[in-house]
């Protein structure tokens, strides 16, 4: 955060009101700090969050989070509900997918976060997950953030690819006006006019934005947020350099052969890589990781 402020030459104030109070830095000027278990969203910590972008079988599972606590991430991901694109791909294990994740989570000692994509699946999901994940396709679903909001887990609330970051806050507004200060935002990218060479366009001007604007810890999701393996490691970097609380990354012990984000997910290897890169870096920015 200090990066941040020194970076900057001058510094723009917020005019009149804003339309989130609860969200707003300006009401509440100290940082959120949104405990996981033993993690904490928003401290001095980055988090990583890590795992595959599909739970596809337990030895799938059971490999990858192995490897990813092994190499530091502290958070398990994986999801067991798919919004995908077409009905005719892999649309993830459902119940099953929460089972595993759990039992991994319960193996591995790391707590364990998934997407929930609609409201009659929130108690279900709730159940299992430590932090529930709203989807970028999803973020102004409000009554999933609501219903959501209302079992008191944490809720991960990742931009949508088409949302300003007016209409994130404001969806975050929802979770906190329903009751649940639990709220992290994670910029996962969004869809601008280059669809070439990049799934996404990573939006890391949102981080020391949302830094004044909002006193909620911000993960940055550069899997989703390039759709490319060969980038992914260096805008992890970019990201913790402009201030993210966290990482949020897919691996995959084969991406080659991942039923969903193959193309952008990482090895295992390369996310050791990624996290030895990524120790020093926290350090001269007076982090950890
Ligand atoms: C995901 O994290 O697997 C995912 C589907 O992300 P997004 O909602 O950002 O596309
Ligand atoms: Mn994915």
């Amino acid at each position: 955060m200090s990066l941040v402020a020194s970076a900057d030459v001058t510094t723009p104030r917020p005019q009149g009101a804003r339309p989130y109070p609860l969200a707003s830095r300006a009401e509440h000027p100290e940082d959120t700090v949104v405990q996981v278990g033993g993690v904490a969203f928003g401290g001095q910590r980055v988090v990583v969050i890590a795992g595959p972008c599909a739970v596809e079988s337990r030895e799938q599972l059971m490999e990858t989070a192995e490897a990813v606590r092994a190499a530091g991430a502290t958070v398990l991901r994986g999801g067991a509900y798919k919004p995908r694109t077409s009905p005719y791909d892999f649309q993830g294990l459902g119940e099953e997918g929460l089972e595993l994740l759990a039992e991994a989570g319960a193996r591995t000692g790391l707590p364990v976060i998934t997407e929930v994509m609609d409201s009659e699946d929130v108690g279900l999901v709730a159940r299992y997950a430590d932090v529930l994940q709203i989807g970028s396709r999803n973020m102004s679903a409000f009554r999933l953030l609501r219903r959501a909001a209302d079992t008191g887990k944490p809720i991960m609330l990742k931009r949508g690819f088409q949302a300003t970051i007016r209409e994130w806050l404001l969806s975050a507004e929802h979770i906190l006006a329903q009751g649940n200060p639990r709220v992290i935002l994670c910029e996962r990218g969004i869809r601008t006019y280059d669809s070439e060479y990049t799934r996404n366009t990573l939006d890391l001007n949102a981080v020391p934005l949302l830094a004044r604007e909002t006193h909620l810890p911000v993960v940055v999701d550069p899997s989703h947020g390039t759709g490319r393996s060969d980038l992914v490691a260096t805008m992890a970097f970019g990201a913790v350099a402009v201030g993210a609380d966290g990482l949020m990354i897919e691996v995959h012990r084969q991406p080659g052969e991942a039923l969903c984000d193959g193309k952008q997910s990482l090895s295992t290897g390369e996310f050791g890589a990624l996290m030895a890169g990524l120790r020093p870096l926290a350090a001269l920015l007076g982090r950890e990781v």
